[in-house]
């Protein structure tokens, strides 16, 4: 069976006053159906405008551009199809929720007739079904009352609520892919924790794949299958999620995980917090891009971005020169960090 998603070797850049912003830099993945993906990296990453490419909800040209690669999903690459058609997968196939609730309910009209509209414009031809469909995707997302809920508008509902409201909307027409866009990062502890398991609880219940963006690594700890550390507009270490979380082997994976690295690489403080700042996109450096905040920078890594190593684990790869059989000749000519 193929994959539902793949994402070979993408590009993404806007133009900008300044010049060319290359936002993402030839990113790959898969996915099959019912599994989690966490994308996960600080913000600026690159980590949204992939996912948004994946719904072509990213600005069109001229300020904004593919520049390379594919997106299969189900068969059909996203990037050549019309935006008739990106419209009936946006409606049917592929959703996507977003931090702000807001950003995807509309405030002058209800809950329920939102959600019910969402599920005629899926397909469903008859209102009543529509509307029982629309309760129960409130039900599902954990509303208490869903039928008083569904004569509500959405400033009526709490932050919290909000958000179930949002996956509720999203989750009505049975997508086969879920996409969410750092969706608990405005929540406090415990309402995020709640919205977690609503996701965790959907992706069993109906088999849907997700693609879940985030900065912070303890959200797709619990959901992901696979994760993909990405750094300025690259992936950079990619696997499946235990791997990840028991072989982290990129120096930017250590500094979000705050993890000390295996001694047969360095005897050096863990990476608490991780230094500077990220490069500019509109240039972006020759080499590792990380090369100016990491410890073990070695020559090579300021001239020839490193290509994937396999590491430990099944399908886990890190780009990174220090997995090259020549890297431990190359640390005696490690640049010292000023
Ligand atoms: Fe650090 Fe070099 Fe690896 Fe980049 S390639 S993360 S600079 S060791
Ligand atoms: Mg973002």
């Amino acid at each position: 069976e193929k994959p539902l998603l793949t994402v070979k070797n993408l590009a993404f850049s806007f133009q900008t006053y300044a010049g060319e912003v290359q936002a993402v830099r030839g990113v790959s993945f898969q996915l099959e159906k019912g599994e989690t993906l966490g994308i996960v990296g600080e913000s600026g990453c690159g980590k949204s405008v992939t996912a948004k490419s994946i719904v072509r909800l990213n600005p069109e040209e001229p300020s904004g551009k593919v520049k390379h690669g594919e997106i299969l999903f189900d068969g059909k690459n996203i990037v050549e199809l019309t935006e008739k058609e990106m419209q009936k997968i946006r409606a049917r196939e592929i959703r996507m929720i977003f931090q702000d609730p807001m950003t995807s309910l509309n405030p002058t009209m209800t809950v329920g007739k939102q959600i019910e509209e969402g599920i005629l414009k899926s397909g469903v031809t008859s209102k009543d079904e529509a509307k029982k469909i629309a309760i129960e995707a409130l039900e599902m997302a954990g509303i208490p009352s869903p039928e008083e809920r569904y004569r509500q508008f959405p400033h009526e509902f709490s932050g919290g609520m909000r958000q179930r409201a949002m996956i509720a909307l999203a989750m009505a027409v049975n997508p086969k892919l879920l996409i969410a866009d750092e969706p608990t990062t405005a929540l406090d502890v415990t309402t995020q924790a709640q919205i977690l398991n609503l996701i965790k609880k959907i992706q069993k219940q109906y088999d849907t794949a997700i693609v879940m963006i985030t900065h912070d690594l303890g959200v797709v700890s619990n959901i992901a299958d696979k994760i993909a550390v990405m750094y300025a507009g690259k992936v950079v270490e990619y696997g499946e999620a235990e791997d990840i979380f028991e072989y982290a082997s990129h120096p930017y994976t250590w500094g979000i995980m705050q993890s000390i690295p295996p001694e047969d690489i360095s005897n050096k403080e863990p990476l608490k917090p991780i230094l500077g700042t990220p490069p500019d996109l509109l240039n972006p450096p020759k080499g590792c891009a990380f090369a100016a905040r990491c410890p073990y920078a070695m020559k090579v890594c300021r001239c020839y971005d490193a290509p994937g190593f396999g590491v430990e684990g099944n399908e886990h790869k890190v780009w990174c020169w220090l997995y090259d059989e020549r890297a431990k000749q190359m640390q005696a000519t490690v640049n010292p960090i000023t």
